[in-house]
């Protein structure tokens, strides 16, 4: 249209040159026909710039409503305020990923960090996301994208807590127990994902998927059947020698005392009652260790004159089976950094051992040397009856013993070495045994040249 009217414009000076005599006469029409085009030139004008107009109202409403800020659109403005708008969601939409990156971030940074295994499903129940935690725990494929929890931790409880929640979106707890190889234990706690507000509002009203948290119980359970099997021991080493002391003391008292036998009985019930007293202080030591008040009183210790202590406990039993023992120590000045009472007890009762488990006439040695900068070792070696190699790695256990029977004969509790492995650990030491059944039995343990925690209380 404006180069139809330019065109007009062009013809009527070229018509003026050409026909001066028309001058006036042309220029009147000219004018008339400006009259007529221009209401035209305007509304097409308007009719071309209408759907910028829409536009550009669209995006000021669009921002308004994620603003405070309000704006109003007067005529001839359309593009300079459509302008300002598009900067305006620009701005929005670039804090909008910013947002949302920043808590993808953290969610991300949350889902590492946890120790417990999460697994995210969809409303399928396919999986979205498996944490780090959960894919170490359980071993997982990498690529778990769209499969069920069925087919990669195959465990028919966990599928069917999973489609519980998504069905009926109540919170479903329960304690996953998974068969070897993988031998553990889980409480897993699935939530249903709810819907967002917005979807509510819309009354979408279904639940978007599930997340289950799986919380490692494997260590808590098998300290619980420890608990159990302590309890179960201390009764049963505590009820052998209560049942021998009241029955002999019911035949006393049934007659027995006036009768010969009676100092017999009365030394039966004697040898009882230190066994008990020797259980119970045995567990008292063991309940001190492991308590949180128990604390070590570090100092420097020449070793040889600990030994040569701990030596006149164990003599008089030692001389009795015509045991020998022989100590050496290199070098002779070899120092250890320790609480003296409690690895004076680490030394009686190897020794004690080495003595109950030797035939007479024995031999004991006692060595020490240097391991390396940071460390001494030191090695109790017997030539008694020694120890089945299977039955090494248990003999540190609570109440564990080789020959039950033998054990508790000598008067053992079956604490001692527990004792002893306890004591050491607390020093920062290590503690095992070799042996040749039949042959000879050698305790080996170290300790650290200098306190590994001398900042404890004294
Ligand atoms: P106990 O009171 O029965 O001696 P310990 O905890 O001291 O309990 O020792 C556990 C078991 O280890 C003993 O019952 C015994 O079977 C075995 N044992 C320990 N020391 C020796 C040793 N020097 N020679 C042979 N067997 C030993």
């Amino acid at each position: 249209m404006i180069l139809f009217i330019l065109l007009l414009l062009l013809l009527l000076v070229v018509q003026g040159y050409s026909h001066s005599f028309l001058k006036y006469s042309l220029f009147f029409s000219s004018f008339i026909g400006l009259v007529i085009v221009i209401p035209f030139a305007y509304l097409l004008a308007r009719f071309l710039t209408q759907p910028i107009y829409d536009l550009t109202q669209k995006a000021i409403q669009l921002v308004s409503s994620h603003s405070d800020q309000k704006m109003t659109l007067h005529s001839r403005e359309e593009l300079r305020m459509l302008s300002k708008a598009i900067d305006e969601i620009g701005i929005q939409l670039r804090n909008k990923i910013d947002e949302t990156s920043k808590e993808r971030d953290y969610l991300q940074a949350i889902l590492k960090g946890m120790a417990e295994g999460v697994l995210v499903v969809d409303e399928r129940g396919r999986i979205l996301v498996a944490n780090d935690s959960l894919h170490q725990l359980l071993s997982l494929p990498k690529n778990l994208a769209n499969r069920t929890p069925l087919e990669i931790i195959r465990n028919a409880e966990l599928e069917e807590a999973i489609r519980k929640v998504i069905r009926e979106g109540k919170h479903v707890s329960f304690e996953l127990n998974l068969p070897l190889p993988l031998g553990k234990t889980f409480e897993v706690n699935v939530v249903g994902i709810l819907p967002a507000p917005e979807e509510k509002e819309r009354g979408d009203e279904g639940i978007r998927g599930a997340i289950a948290v799986f919380h490692d119980i494997t260590r808590l359970k098998e300290l619980e059947v420890v608990r159990q099997d302590f309890v179960a021991n201390v009764s049963h080493e505590l009820r052998t020698p209560l049942t021998t002391i009241k029955g002999y003391t019911e035949t006393l008292l049934d007659g027995a005392l006036k009768e010969e036998v009676a100092p017999q009985f009365l030394q039966v019930i004697q040898k009882h009652a230190d066994r008990l007293t020797k259980i119970v202080e045995d567990l008292l030591t063991l309940s001190k260790i492991e308590s949180k008040e128990f604390y070590l009183k570090w100092e420097r210790l020449p070793l040889s004159e600990l030994i040569d202590d701990v030596l006149d406990f164990v003599k008089e039993a030692a001389e009795k089976k015509k045991i020998s023992i022989s100590q050496s120590i290199i070098p002779s000045s070899l120092e250890v950094t320790g609480d003296r009472s409690y690895l004076e007890q680490v030394f009686i009762n190897l020794l004690d051992n080495a003595i109950k488990y030797t035939h007479e006439p024995g031999e004991i040695s006692i060595s020490a040397i240097e391991k390396g900068q940071t460390e001494i070792q030191v090695a109790i070696k017997d030539n008694g009856i020694g120890i089945p190699k299977e039955e090494l790695s248990r003999i540190f256990e609570r109440f564990y013993r080789v020959d039950k029977g033998r054990s508790q004969e000598l008067g053992g509790t079956g604490l001692g070495l527990s004792i002893v492995k306890h004591i050491i650990q607390a020093h920062g030491g290590r503690v095992w045994a070799d042996s040749k059944l039949g042959e000879d039995s050698t305790f080996y343990f170290t300790l650290p040249k200098q306190s590994v925690a001398i900042s404890l209380p004294l």
